[in-house]
């Protein structure tokens, strides 16, 4: 439609958005669908991070805060990153946005022109590129494979670096694949990018806390500090604290950037909800068994999920280190079902009952994304269901 600009007609409708429309008919319908498909975990947010939102709609904090997020907050990030990750950062390095997503968009947008790369591996979070691409920029997919974890090697990244790459994008925990980096995979991906100094990189550690080795996280700057300078570290309180519906996403990164990221937050939303915020400094600044107790349900979950779909006829699952995703390869039981896209499979495994994400939504098609954010009889329902298509 050529009323519309340049720039929304660059975006590629969601190709999940096929299966998601049919479940929500066939569910209105009344048939029973269990739903694999969720980015969300399914625990209740924490019962002090509501009540300190409660406190804080008592206390008059219903007004603008300052548009990089209350001053208590951004403390509550800098002492967070100290913590959690040994990076120190102060006040106006820090941005707070209304979720993870707007963080990358702003980010996107205060950075990019027209025909500047990112480079982002495969299996992709599904919003990078289509952001990169409404901030005019070139999305320049590394394809991964089970074989290497859906990691991308050093070698894959040197060879994706051109004159024009602006930034890379780094994941881990990884959604969809669940996969995460170790210090040496990180190590030599930023003995890369020491070759490149002009390029950014952008850690995405969104699911830095569902990781089932506790204490063992790392990301870039970990093992390469000398990055400091080029890396925005972003991530926000959705996953860790089941906290996807308040809208709470924050970056640490250099003040340049930073500065103008905010820069484009105060012309479009201005500051992120101010209840959500107060809330925010309880999840970051509270007690943190919470999490721990939500990681350890989705471990449990992880390991029935994993030994069911590899007992399954044309279907292989690699264990994951962390998220509340399996990346299941089921090309095979594609191919004998007579399937030719996995966006078809997915369609014939809604009409009997159960609704996940192909996998070409992530850029890896023949696979599907599960998510095991529900419950234990839920799961068992769906994976009997699933058994049973694929093996008829
Ligand atoms: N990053 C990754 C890898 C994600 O999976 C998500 C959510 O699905 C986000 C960022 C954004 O989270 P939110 O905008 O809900 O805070």
């Amino acid at each position: 439609d050529q009323r519309l600009s340049r720039r929304v007609q660059a975006v590629k409708p969601s190709p999940t958005l096929a299966v998601t429309t049919r479940a929500a008919e066939l569910k209105a319908s009344g048939k029973d669908i269990i739903g694999l498909g969720a980015g969300e975990p399914d625990f209740d947010t924490p019962d002090h991070i509501k009540q300190a939102a409660i406190q804080a709609i008592h206390d008059g904090q219903t007004k603008y805060t300052a548009v990089d997020g209350t001053p208590a907050l951004k403390q509550a990030i800098i002492e967070k990153f100290k913590r959690d990750n040994g990076l120190t950062y102060t006040p106006t390095q820090i941005l707070v946005s209304a979720g993870g997503k707007h963080s990358f968009f702003n980010m996107a947008l205060a950075l990019l022109n027209p025909g500047d790369e990112v480079v982002i591996p495969a299996p992709y979070w599904v919003s990078y590129p289509d952001m990169v691409r409404i901030a005019e920029g070139e999305p320049v997919i590394i394809e991964t494979n089970a074989t290497q974890k859906f990691k991308m090697t050093a070698a894959q990244l040197r060879a994706a670096l051109t004159d024009k790459t602006r930034l890379v994008v780094l994941n881990s925990p990884s959604n969809p694949t669940g996969m995460a980096y170790s210090a040496a995979e990180l190590e030599a991906l930023g003995e890369v990018l020491r070759e490149y100094p002009d390029v950014l990189i952008a850690t995405d550690d969104m699911y830095e806390h569902i990781l089932w080795e506790k204490g063992s996280y790392v990301n870039i700057l970990s093992v390469c500090p000398d990055l400091y300078e080029r890396t925005i570290v972003m991530n926000g309180v959705s996953k860790a604290y089941s906290m996807t519906g308040w809208r709470i996403g924050y970056v640490g990164g250099p003040e340049w950037l930073i500065k103008n990221m905010k820069k484009i937050q105060s012309q479009s939303t201005s500051n992120p909800c101010s209840i959500a915020q107060a809330a925010a400094v309880a999840a970051l600044s509270g007690p943190q068994d919470c999490v721990q107790a939500m990681v350890v349900e989705f471990k449990k979950r992880h390991d029935y999920v994993l030994q069911r779909l590899n007992a399954m006829p044309g279907i292989s699952a690699l264990p994951v280190d962390g998220t509340f995703y399996s990346f299941p390869d089921m090309s095979d039981a594609m191919v004998v079902k007579g399937y030719e896209t996995d966006i078809a499979f997915a369609e014939a495994l809604l009409e009997a009952g159960v609704a996940m994400v192909p996998g070409s939504a992530f850029g890896a098609p023949g696979h599907m994304r599960l998510s095991f954010a529900t419950s234990m009889k839920n799961l068992e329902a769906a994976l009997d269901r699933l058994e049973a298509f694929v093996s008829a």
